[in-house]
């Protein structure tokens, strides 16, 4: 259960600590990616209370984790440039989604150790 609270929690104080003018918009987008766990559908079970979902759920798998990486990073590199205001706010949704995607997977992690 408290594993279930600090998909929402932690996402919400992330938000709410670095986006503060727009801290409801930021920690609404991370906790949406919570969506990520439509992956554990595919499991048989789908749900097991003591399986490591890191590297089992295809969503979950190192190579999607590293994709969420790039989705929080690249942004940050894009954005030293001078590019449209429009833009920059396109990024920054990106951003917010790479960075929910690994709050999720951080805290996921947390459950295999
Ligand atoms: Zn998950």
């Amino acid at each position: 259960m408290i594993h279930v609270v600090l998909h929402f929690l932690i996402p919400f104080l992330a938000g709410f600590i670095f986006y503060r003018t727009r801290w409801i918009f930021a920690s609404s987008l991370m906790i949406i990616t919570m969506l990520v766990d439509v992956d554990h559908l595919l499991a048989d079970p789908i749900y097991e209370p003591l399986r490591c979902s890191i590297n089992f759920h295809p969503l979950h798998s190192y190579l999607a984790i590293g994709l969420y990486v790039l989705l929080f990073l690249i942004p940050v590199l894009l954005k030293k440039r001078s590019l449209k205001k429009s833009v920059k706010k396109r990024l920054d949704i990106i951003q917010l989604i790479g960075l929910g995607f690994i709050i999720h997977m951080a805290l996921d992690a947390v459950d295999c150790l």
